[in-house]
């Protein structure tokens, strides 16, 4: 502030010597036929000495309020650029995953555009690295291209007024996901053994885009165990599992609607993402995707002991 105090009273008088009848009528001209540059620069030199004028007239009056106001203005800017860089950076993040071909579709860019990674991600790590990333309990959530691959394997079977589940919900992103692409009028239901990791889900959903589904119902988080499926909402246009089983849980075969998909980590520890159709007649279907590498899908004793 000091520094500013002591030079307005220098650059005041410099400016206005550039001002002076003796700089305005050098001659620029001898050197640029089109005399230019020195108005430009004139111009430029008039506007900064005005602003000048207004910032010592403003001082004199009012120094407490005009301090103020620089605040204010100051931290409405901040907050404009923090808001700004948080969506700013979801946004790169997906332009990244279809810069490398990992997202293909509208739909899903849309979606994991609107439903901020952020939210869902601890704050002590970084939310738009492509990586899993710890979310507590020996659980973690997803790499972002591990998300979207699952939600473009899906997408048909995720349409507005469709049923879909989630099992193993962990930070609540995927359901969260579903449940803007059901509407309203569809239904996502994430299921997540761990009642600590379920109750956090729920409050990082009410942070999100999703968080009027979540009010209304039509998108919901239950403490089971996910073998069992959730049978209340069946059946399932979509269903994904989180986490990896060593078989494909009979319960959850049984809740996917004739018609409908199932995308599941299936193995130990080298696993297939599989997924599996079951056709309008009722047969099934199996397709391997990709070898993946996730938690494993068991009881919540085993995943507290570090499996
Ligand atoms: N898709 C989620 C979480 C993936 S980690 C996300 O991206 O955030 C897998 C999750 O499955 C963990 O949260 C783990 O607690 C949960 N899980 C493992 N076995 C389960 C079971 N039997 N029933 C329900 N959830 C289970």
């Amino acid at each position: 502030m000091c520094s500013l105090r002591f030079s307005l009273p220098l650059s005041v008088p410099r400016i206005s010597l550039l001002q002076s009848r003796r700089y305005s009528s050098c001659d620029f001209s001898r050197f640029f036929p089109s005399c230019y540059p020195g108005e430009k620069l004139q111009r430029g030199c008039r506007r900064f000495q005005s602003f000048l004028k207004m910032e010592v007239l403003l001082r004199s009056l009012r120094p407490r309020l005009f301090f103020r106001v620089i605040w204010f203005l100051g931290f409405i800017l901040f907050l404009q650029f923090w808001i700004a860089g948080s969506i700013d950076k979801n946004k790169a993040l997906v332009e990244h995953l279809q810069q490398h071909g990992k997202l293909r579709s509208d739909k899903v860019a849309e979606v994991m555009e609107t439903i901020d990674r952020a939210l869902f991600v601890q704050k002590e790590y970084p939310p738009y690295v492509d990586s899993p990333m710890p979310i507590g309990y020996n659980a973690t959530i997803s790499a972002p291209h591990m998300h979207a691959l699952c939600l473009e394997l899906l997408k048909d079977h995720i349409q507005p007024g469709m049923h879909a589940l989630d099992v193993g919900s962990g930070s609540g992103y995927l359901t969260a996901c579903f449940a803007m692409m059901v509407g309203p009028e569809g239904r996502a239901v994430g299921i997540e053994h761990i009642p600590e990791l379920v109750a956090a889900s729920i409050e990082n959903v009410k942070r999100s885009a999703a968080a009027h589904l979540l009010e209304k119902g039509s998108l919901s988080l239950h403490v089971a165990d996910g073998r069992d499926g959730w049978p209340e909402a069946a059946p399932y246009d979509a269903i994904h599992v989180g986490a990896a089983a060593p078989e494909i849980p009979k319960a959850l075969l049984d809740q996917l609607k004739p018609g409908g998909r199932m995308v599941i980590p299936v193995g130990h520890f080298f696993q297939d993402l599989q997924v599996i159709d079951k056709k309008l007649d009722g047969s099934i279907t199996f397709r391997n995707v990709t070898g993946v590498r996730y938690v494993p899908l068991t009881s919540r004793s085993a995943q507290l002991q570090n499996y």
